[in-house]
Parts: structure tokens; C-alpha cells; sequence
């Protein structure tokens, strides 16, 4: 793009052509790619495995455990508490969640940092309120409500019991003659259970920016999961006040430097935020819950309520929309990434241009609030973002904007640099300015595709010794996302060969559900193993193939990130079940009223499949 157009596009306002636009949009991208791709990142890991230690919960030797329970969960997040909870409703007694983390909660445990919410309207994120009895305080509750529910849930369905913590499972070996798991860990654990369930999250391990020289730094740092109160002072409400004589510098503007600047910009002497893609930053209106509206809610309401806020986003029609947030009113948008219900008495092409165009709109409002916001135009223009709305995690903020107004905040856009140059013993340097911090925190986000047991750290090995890995060398295979043919009684919670949406806890509930359903009805009918056969396993895969909504263009074409693997993904991937999680959930829900018969193995019939 010219000098010219880059100027024209940065300041004429909302009302841009398409061409300009596209321009613009490639012309972001392409001054972002970088050569190395996914690799730029360095694991917190090594000698740097101190970003990812528990700063929260003290470590406690115990005995290793050699017992045997019914149903061993791997994850003690939403999901394996999702799991544990409906486990427990169908009658499993004997239920064991394990975690690396010092308690439940998972994503909810490890993040704490600074001015730290849900995204998603709390009332349909979440899980179990109405089991539980509680109503969150705040529309959009604080990570700590939404960390103690969790503690709530585990011990209103008793599941401290059983549990263990600051535990890593690390191998999976099904034992033919006994029909059950043996589950190594790393505290030397060799548990065995009949059934494994398998919910170890996809964002979990903390990732840092390969940043030469970044070992040099002599200052203090840490990553926002893993947020150090010894060194600021305060909680997650503010009130950082070790914080008054020091200059900050944080990395990273994505959702959690999003809701963590404003906290720190509030009590540090001074505050760099180094971005390199600005995020969107749509309105966020939180308020607390009204007390009337609350005593008003009848039983099932919180199943009501996430059913419609799915329904919306997943494109399907309804009559009312009860959440009537920022996520509903772009569901159309969101359908580049997350599978749903699209209007077929379109050509694609007129589909395509139309989609376009509504996200032209919704960008150009974004951008227009950036502009109305912030003072310094100059800054203002940096805090733009240009790229199509799902290219990131949509932001939403009322505070985050105005942040940059404050005299002792200094945005650094790193873009022309592909990041942070580099780190020096005394701060970080861009470009050829050094600017000197007395400390460095990371919001950098975390690895994808790392965690459980698509990356081998995790490895399982299923009927016969088979790696779990060899078995999907071109990909997973799974009937319904849920279980292996070869691998019996394996049970995986996780965003594959099934449904997606950004209400990822109701995704989780649903595959919590099936999963306590489908063990209860083998316990009922004395089946040895649930176990796909080959041939559903295969249907399975070709209906995903056949399906899969096609956004490698769109990958292709968004500034780099998680979403398309650092600007490498150019072709879609096929995760989700094409006509969305509505479908998805009726489907699954009609194979419930059936036998069950190609997933329950009987005795005698065990062995030959
Ligand atoms: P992200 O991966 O979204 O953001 C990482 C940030 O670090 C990006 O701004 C990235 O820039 C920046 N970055 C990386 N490397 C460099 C570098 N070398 N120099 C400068 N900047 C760099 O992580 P988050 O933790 O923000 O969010 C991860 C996910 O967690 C979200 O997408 C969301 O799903 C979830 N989340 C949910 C929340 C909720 O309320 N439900 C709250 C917070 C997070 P660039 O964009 O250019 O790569």
C-alpha cells in the first residue's frame, strides 16, 4: 500500500470504500508476518520454567497413589467439574479429577491478574448455577466469583474427595486384560481407572515472545497467568501500590492485556504498553445483577438462557434475544470462524459480499470509537485496528481506551518490528529506543495445541500397546469428538470433530452431559467398553470433511495470530461440525434415544472388534 493510501484509509473516518479497505487491511498483515511463524514463541519451560510455576498454592508432598477408581478425570477446569458434577448426578460414585494446578478451576485458577472478568455475559458462562443455587453479582463476573464457583461446585458434588493436585498426568496405557486405564503422573502416581475423561483446556501453558536477549533482563517479570501480588501489591480489584515508583512495561494488548493495562496504567509511576496488533475494544456495559430481575428467575432458566444465546450465535432463528450483548449482535460476523446456520438462498458469492460488507461496518465502528476516545490522534490511529472482525478474540472495554489519555501511560507500537526488538539488562528495546523498565510482564497468551493429547504430551496408548498419535497421524478420528476406535472407555472434552462457539463452557457442558449419559447407560447394561466401531468413527470423519465451513481465505487474509497459526494457516481446517452447535446438540441428543449400539461393546463380543 502507498504512503498515500495508508493515509488516506487512517484518516477518512468510517466511511471507507471496499478497495481501500482490502488494501489496507493486506497492507496490516503483511508489515506483521514474520518468517518464523509459530516458532517465534519460546516455551515457558527450560530455564523458563519459572513463568509457569504456581505462585498461589503452596506444593505438598504426598505418597504416590496406586488405587483404583471408576472414572479418573484429567482436568479440574469447567470441563472435568462439568464432568465430575453430572458423573456424580447419574450415580458414579467413585470419580478422581487430577490437576497441575493447586485446586479447581483451571483457566480460572492460573489467571488472576489485575481487572480480570469473563467475556462472556456470566449467566450463561457460568456453569451450574441454578445446581449450585447462586446468581453471579456482576453481568460480566470477576475472575475471583468465577474461580470460588468453582470451588462451589467441586464441593457441593464432592469432588475434593478424590482429587488430587499440582499432578500431571503423563501417560495414558490401557491394560487389555483388566479392561482399565493405568494413569502415570508426574508424582510417581500409577493409578487405574475404568474410564478416563479427558478436559485439559486448550489454552493452559503460559507462552513467551522468543525476544532475543530476553534472558538478560535484570528487572523483575512474569507472565499475567502467573500474576506476582508479592511484587505489585493489591489483588485482582487494583490497589497495585508496590507498584507507585515503578515504571511497567507490558507486552501483549490481546483480551487479557485488554483487561489488565487499565488496573496497572491506574497505580504504576509510569506504564509502556508495547503492542504490536491493536485489538478490537467494542462496549463492554458491565453491571452488577439486578436483584429484582435475579429473584425473578424461575427453574430452568439458566438452560433457557444458554440454549438462546447459542441459538443466536450459532445463526439459527429466534424470537427473543436474551442476553442482548455485543456477542449477539455480531453472530453474523462470527460465522468466519465458529460453524452455525448460514443463509442458503444466497449464491456464496453474494453471501460472501454481504458478510463483508456488514464487517466493513462493524470494523469502521470500532475504530470510529478508538478515534472519539482517545486524545492523541497519533495514538489514536496506532489503537486502530484493520482486520476483519473474528481475525482475533473480538475485545470489549470501557476502560481500556481511556487508559491512554493518562499522562504516565505511553503506547509503543511495535508493529514495523514485528514485536519487541529486543531486552536489555535494564528494559525492552523497539526499534533503536531502549526504554527502561523496572519491570516486564508478559500478556503474551498461551501455546495452542499443547495441552492433552493431540501434542504427544499426554501420550496414550490403546488396545495392543497402539500410540493414540499413530492412530491420528492424518488428524484426529473420533466418533462425535468424543472417542477412539482402539481406544475404549477414552473420553476427550475438547473443541474437535464436533461443536464450537465463544461460549465455550456451554460446549463443555453438553459434551459433560453425553459423556455421564453414555457411561451410565453401559453401567446399565453391563457393557464391557464404550468404544466406537471403525466403521461409525469413519462415518464420523466423512461427515466433518463433508461439512467443514471453508475459511482458509479468510485465515489467509487476517493480520497474524493464534486463530491462523501465525499467518501459516492458509487452509481451513476441518474441527467443527458444519451446520453448528445447535445441530450438533440435536444430533447427539437423538443418538441418546437410540441403542447406543455402536459405541457399547458386550462382553463376549469385546475382543474381536
Ligand atoms: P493473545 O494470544 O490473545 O495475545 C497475546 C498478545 O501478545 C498479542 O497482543 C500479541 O500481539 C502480543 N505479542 C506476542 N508476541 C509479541 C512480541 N514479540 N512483541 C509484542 N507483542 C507480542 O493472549 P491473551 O492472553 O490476551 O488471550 C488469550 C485467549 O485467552 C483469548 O483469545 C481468549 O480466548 C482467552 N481470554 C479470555 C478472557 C475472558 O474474559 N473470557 C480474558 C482473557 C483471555 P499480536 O496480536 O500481534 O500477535
Amino acid at each position: 500500500m502507498t504512503d498515500a493510501a495508508n493515509r488516506d484509509c487512517a484518516s477518512s473516518g468510517p466511511h471507507l470504500d471496499p478497495n481501500a479497505l482490502r488494501e489496507k487491511y493486506r497492507y496490516e498483515r503483511d508489515r506483521r508476518l514474520r518468517p518464523d511463524g509459530k516458532t517465534q514463541y519460546r516455551r515457558a519451560a527450560g530455564e523458563f520454567g519459572y513463568y509457569a510455576k504456581d505462585p498461589y498454592t503452596p506444593f505438598t508432598e504426598r505418597a504416590p497413589l496406586t488405587d483404583r477408581v471408576d472414572v479418573l478425570v484429567v482436568g479440574g477446569g469447567f470441563g472435568g467439574l462439568l464432568t465430575g458434577a453430572r458423573l456424580r448426578e447419574s450415580g458414579v460414585e467413585s470419580v478422581r479429577l487430577i490437576d497441575e494446578g493447586g485446586d479447581f478451576g483451571g483457566t480460572w485458577y492460573w489467571n488472576r491478574y489485575p481487572g480480570i472478568h469473563c467475556d462472556i455475559e456470566s449467566y450463561v458462562y457460568m456453569p451450574l448455577l441454578e445446581e449450585v443455587g447462586y446468581v453471579p453479582k456482576w453481568r460480566y463476573a470477576p475472575g475471583d466469583e468465577i474461580r470460588r464457583h468453582c470451588v462451589a461446585i467441586a464441593e457441593h458434588y464432592g469432588l475434593y474427595r478424590d482429587a488430587v493436585f499440582h499432578t500431571r498426568a503423563t501417560e495414558l496405557r490401557w491394560d487389555d486384560e483388566e479392561n482399565e486405564w493405568l494413569v502415570s503422573t508426574d508424582r510417581g502416581d500409577e493409578m487405574r481407572a475404568r474410564y478416563v475423561v479427558v478436559s485439559s483446556g486448550t489454552l493452559s501453558q503460559p507462552k513467551l515472545p522468543g525476544i532475543p536477549g530476553i534472558e538478560n533482563y535484570r528487572g523483575h517479570t512474569f507472565h499475567t497467568s502467573r500474576w506476582d501480588y508479592g511484587y505489585t501489591g493489591g489483588d485482582a480489584d487494583g490497589g497495585l501500590y508496590r507498584l507507585a515508583d515503578k515504571r511497567v512495561g507490558i507486552v501483549g494488548t490481546g483480551a487479557t492485556g485488554l483487561q489488565a493495562i487499565p488496573f496497572v496504567a491506574r497505580d504504576a509511576e509510569h506504564l509502556y504498553v508495547f503492542q504490536r496488533t491493536p485489538s478490537s475494544v467494542d462496549v463492554r456495559d458491565n453491571r452488577p445483577t439486578d436483584p429484582e430481575w435475579a429473584a425473578s428467575l424461575r427453574p430452568g432458566w439458566q438452560r433457557e438462557r444458554m440454549e438462546n444465546f447459542l441459538a443466536i450465535l450459532a445463526g439459527e432463528d429466534v424470537d427473543v434475544d436474551l442476553v442482548g450483548d455485543r456477542w449477539t449482535s455480531t453472530a453474523r460476523l462470527q460465522r468466519k470462524m465458529i460453524t452455525g446456520a448460514v443463509d442458503t438462498t444466497l449464491e456464496p458469492d453474494e453471501r460472501e459480499r454481504l458478510d463483508e460488507t456488514a464487517d466493513f461496518a462493524k470494523m469502521n465502528e470500532i475504530r470510529a470509537r478508538v478515534a472519539e476516545v482517545v486524545d492523541d490522534p497519533q495514538t489514536a490511529a496506532a489503537l486502530q485496528p484493520w482486520y476483519r472482525y473474528m481475525c482475533k478474540r473480538p475485545g470489549f472495554s470501557d476502560h481500556y481506551l481511556q487508559t491512554f489519555n493518562r499522562p504516565n501511560v505511553t503506547l509503543v507500537d511495535t508493529a514495523d518490528h514485528g514485536g519487541v526488538t529486543r531486552m536489555t539488562e535494564r528494559g525492552v528495546v523497539v526499534g533503536d529506543v531502549e526504554y527502561e523498565v523496572d519491570c516486564v510482564v508478559f500478556a503474551t497468551g498461551f501455546e495452542t495445541g499443547v495441552s492433552g493429547v493431540r501434542s504427544g504430551t499426554l501420550p496414550v496408548y490403546g488396545r495392543g500397546g497402539r500410540a493414540l498419535l499413530d492412530h491420528w497421524a492424518a488428524g484426529p478420528r473420533t466418533l462425535h469428538g468424543f472417542y477412539s476406535h482402539g481406544f475404549p472407555n477414552l473420553f476427550h472434552l475438547a473443541s474437535m470433530q464436533n461443536a464450537n462457539s465463544v461460549n465455550f463452557a456451554h460446549i463443555l457442558q453438553e459434551q459433560a452431559d453425553h459423556i455421564a449419559a453414555v457411561v451410565a447407560e453401559a453401567r446399565k447394561c453391563g457393557a464391557e467398553c464404550v468404544e466406537p466401531t471403525a466403521e461409525a468413527e469413519d462415518a464420523w470423519c466423512d461427515t466433518i470433511r463433508d461439512t467443514a465451513i471453508d475459511n482458509g481465505t479468510f485465515l489467509a487474509e487476517c493480520t497474524p495470530g493464534y486463530y491462523n497459526g501465525e499467518g501459516t494457516r492458509r487452509t481451513a481446517t476441518p474441527s467443527s461440525y458444519g451446520p453448528g452447535p445447535i445441530a450438533f446438540h440435536r444430533l447427539l441428543a437423538q443418538w441418546r434415544t437410540g441403542d447406543m449400539s455402536d459405541v457399547l461393546v458386550a462382553p463376549a463380543a469385546g475382543a474381536g472388534r
